[in-house]
């Protein structure tokens, strides 16, 4: 998702870009594009628009005009409405296999852009004016060369894996439960995030006025919840989850993922650039993990498209050193609060269990507080590159 994003970003700025990717494009097996709902922050509407996409996107995202969040069987709890941020939604919600597919169909057809698919990157030289890059596809062997390459390889990159760029990871002992659902009451665009005592529990509205649910468990748990019939298996989220949506009906097929938080500790080298989760990982505990990506690449992007319009060599270090400095703070800033949120509410300390209530009351009453929250959960923080304001990089 993110490597085709890239694409489309630059497509039309006279650059020759290769698009190299593994599955098959009509393949149900591609584990990105799952029924994995994927919350999109209103700073990824922007960039999708910029790209062109999101026309095509909109009929399938569901609006997010309220988050409510609250601690299980506790006092705390905090609300945030789309209306308080002068915006028509917070976020928007879609399946990763309707984004993936907006994003990939038509790749072929923009200008300068290439897909090679299916076809699997196997190895790679980078030399001092350019990388050569080796290709396995159905029908033989293919050799590229270009002056950049982005690895967008997903969180086992085998680019990262390659040039020995260490990662600092640290595994939850945590898996995400997910299913789509039917809520008993009617949808009014509410995104729910519980915090229960087993994990957080995400509840996120779909078109068609179906719920996702992401939920947060130990290992153990998760492989038990995963065994249930679908009756006992609404039973347990109903329990975790209360009747603030009814009851539940019609479970779709649940998957499971394994949780960690992980970022690689460089995120380029000369020639090479890391995007999305090739550079880092977070917990889904608020949705963040494409719109960081997608952030990745808006920058990405901007940067390269500067360089180039310059003409100035696009896979020199000082200019993807650009790029890494600028993304940093928000990488950085996403990981300590997610990775906080999940320390904060998974945590059984009374003193603690306090302090997070009083916390979500607060929330709820300051109005700077929510702002500042809304801000940072529509991805609209720091400074923003060109996509990231509506601009184009042409
Ligand atoms: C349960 C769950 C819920 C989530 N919810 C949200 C959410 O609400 N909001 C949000 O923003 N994010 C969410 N995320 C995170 C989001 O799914 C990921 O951040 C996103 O999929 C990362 O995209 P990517 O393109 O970087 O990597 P990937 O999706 O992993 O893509 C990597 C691609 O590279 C290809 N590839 C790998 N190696 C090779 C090779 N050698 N040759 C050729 N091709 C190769 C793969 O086939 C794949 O297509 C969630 C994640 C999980 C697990």
């Amino acid at each position: 998702m993110v490597g085709a994003s890239l694409a489309r970003s630059l497509a039309g700025c006279g650059l020759h870009i290769a698009v190299v990717e593994a599955w098959p494009l009509d393949s149900d097996q591609q584990p990105s594009y799952d029924d994995r709902a994927i919350a999109l922050a209103y700073g990824t509407r922007v960039i999708l628009e910029g790209m062109g996409v999101w026309s095509r996107l909109q009929q399938d995202a569901e609006p997010i005009r309220h988050i409510h969040v609250s601690d299980r069987g506790h006092f705390g709890f905090a609300r945030l409405h789309s209306r308080d941020q002068g915006v028509d939604a917070l976020g928007y919600v879609a399946t990763g296999q309707a984004l993936g597919q907006v994003l990939m169909k038509g790749l072929d057809d923009l200008s300068g852009v290439e897909l090679i698919c299916p076809a699997t990157l196997e190895s790679f030289a980078v030399g001092s004016d350019q990388v050569k890059v080796e290709l396995a596809l159905e029908t033989g062997r293919r050799t590229l060369h270009g002056r950049l390459l982005v690895a967008a390889d997903g969180s086992r990159s085998l680019v990262r894996r390659r040039l020995g760029i260490a990662v600092r990871e640290w595994s939850y002992g945590q898996t995400a439960v997910i299913a789509n659902l039917t809520p008993g009451k009617e949808a009014d665009g509410t995104a729910y995030e519980r915090f229960t005592d087993t994990g957080p529990l995400a509840m996120l509205p779909l078109i068609g006025g179906r719920y996702a649910m992401v939920w947060s468990l130990s290992d153990e748990q998760a492989e038990e919840v995963m065994a249930l019939d679908d009756s006992a298996f609404l039973q347990r989220v109903q329990e975790r989850f209360g009747y603030r949506l009814g009851h539940f009906s019609r479970p779709g097929k649940r998957s499971s993922y394994a949780l960690k938080l992980m970022r690689a500790e460089e995120h380029v080298r000369s020639r090479v650039a890391l995007i999305g989760n090739a550079a880092h990982a977070v917990h889904p505990i608020t949705g963040q993990g494409f719109n960081l990506g997608i952030r990745d690449v808006a920058v990405l992007a901007d940067v390269i498209a500067d360089a180039h319009g310059r003409g100035n060599d696009i896979g020199l270090m000082d200019v993807l050193q650009r790029y890494a400095d600028w993304r940093r703070r928000d990488q950085q800033a996403v990981a300590l609060m997610t990775d906080g949120l999940v320390r904060l509410f998974t945590n059984p300390l009374l003193p603690l269990r306090l302090v997070r209530n009083l916390g979500l009351v607060a929330l709820d009453l300051l109005p700077p507080a929510k702002r500042l929250l809304s801000r940072r959960f529509m991805g609209l923080n720091g400074r923003l590159p060109r996509l990231s304001r509506g601009l184009s990089l042409e």
